[in-house]
C-alpha cells in the first residue's frame, strides 16, 4: 500500500519519509552523534531546535525540513 512522506507528503512505496527526507533523517541523526561529543547535555530537542532556528548552522534544506517536523512532534 502506498503510503506518503511525513514531511513533503510525495508518495512513497512504505515507510514514514521519502529517499531525500530518509537521508536527510540519517544525516541528522549522525551529525547529533558529533555534537553530543562536543556538547555532552544537549539532547535531541535541544538540537532539533538548534537545526531550525539557527540560520548560521550550514544544514541543508532537506535535514531542514525534518528537524522542523521532528521539532512539532516533540512539543504535541
Ligand atoms: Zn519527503
Amino acid at each position: 500500500m502506498a503510503t506518503k512522506c511525513v514531511v513533503c507528503q510525495s508518495t512513497i512505496e512504505k515507510g514514514e519519509y521519502c529517499d531525500a527526507h530518509s537521508i536527510a533523517k540519517k544525516n541528522l541523526e549522525k551529525r547529533f552523534s558529533d555534537w553530543q561529543k562536543a556538547y555532552e547535555k544537549m539532547t535531541w530537542e535541544e538540537y532539533l531546535t538548534r537545526m531550525v532556528e539557527d540560520a548560521d548552522i550550514p544544514v541543508g534544506e532537506w535535514a531542514k525540513e525534518v528537524a522542523i517536523y521532528l521539532n512539532n512532534q516533540s512539543k504535541k
